[in-house]
């Protein structure tokens, strides 16, 4: 069983991950925001381990955006002693139980084998919006039943349009989801992106509304 384990921290992540596994767990280590959240959004991890406080991108930001991207993995999030305040908005940005630090790895082992045993083992399921089916276990996607040979980002951005089907996205929230940032250069590359899409899939595949966004159809044309 895989985990993703992000910590800033070098001496706790070191003894975290050798406890995990010793405990028989495939431990990934990043400890920078911007490295969390991709590991987090295109890996495959049974559950994530996540410290609040990164450098790059704050531990909570990360957990909104893999939730608004419909990334589903259980989620420990591990908070400050006592700060009742980000258990409430750790648990508002979608975790699954916290752990306050510092922690004895026996504890995060118990909590972790229930968080597992909660998740039951259940496989991740597949989406479906329009011609696209989403399979967020083997991050992959398919257009009409022909696979897509696709980057993380337009793995991400297939999955962002899935989960919001129907519904019109600004540039600024794509870029925000799948860019992480939402500056002009950021809005070009979205821009860039749906166009290889398109070109990958269909013209229709996507449509732009003009002033707005663009849009995923429900149905395929
Ligand atoms: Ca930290």
């Amino acid at each position: 069983m895989r985990l993703l384990l992000a910590e800033d921290d070098r001496d706790i992540a070191l003894y975290t991950a050798s406890k995990l596994e010793g405990e028989g767990y495939a431990v990934d280590h990043a400890a920078t925001g911007p490295e969390v959240w991709d590991l987090g959004e295109t890996g495959d991890y049974a559950a994530i381990i996540l410290d609040l406080g990164l450098p790059g991108m704050d531990g909570l930001s990360i957990l909104k955006r893999w939730r608004a991207a419909g990334v589903n993995t259980p989620v420990i999030v591990l908070t400050a002693r006592g700060s009742w305040m980000e258990r409430v908005d750790g648990f508002e940005a979608g975790a699954d139980d916290y752990l306050p630090k510092p922690f004895r790895p026996e504890e995060l082992l118990a909590r972790l084998k229930a968080l597992l045993r909660r998740a039951g083992g259940n496989a991740a399921p597949v989406r479906s919006a329009g011609r696209f089916l989403v399979d967020d276990g083997a991050k992959r996607v398919s257009f009409d039943g022909r696979v897509l040979d696709l980057s993380p980002q337009e793995f991400r951005l297939i999955s962002l349009f899935v989960s919001h089907k129907g519904k019109v996205l600004t540039p600024i929230e794509i870029a925000n989801h799948v860019q992480g940032r939402d500056d002009d250069q950021a809005k070009n590359a979205v821009e860039a992106m749906v166009a290889r899409l398109r070109r990958k899939t269909d013209a229709s595949a996507i449509e732009t509304r003009r002033g707005f966004g663009y849009v995923m159809p429900e149905e395929g044309a």
